[in-house]
């Protein structure tokens, strides 16, 4: 399993050409990515999980005759 989340696109431009940034990628605040199509460096890092999707999530497998 690997740690680092795979960006498929520039965040920026848009492109699809992203490579590992190593150097001075710093642990903890997500992995750097350069994108070679505008030279940019960017972290990708996890937030969280959307507290909605999981109140959604919970009542749409828990019982399916409530509004019945
Ligand atoms: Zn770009």
């Amino acid at each position: 399993m690997s740690e680092r989340a795979a960006p498929y696109y520039c965040p920026y431009c848009g492109d699809e050409d992203l490579e590992p940034h190593e150097g001075d990628g710093g642990r903890g605040s997500g992995h750097a990515w350069a994108c070679a199509s505008c030279a940019r460096v960017f972290r990708v890092g996890f937030v969280g999980l959307r507290a909605g999707a999981i109140a959604d999530a919970r009542r749409g497998t828990s019982s399916g005759e409530e509004n019945a």
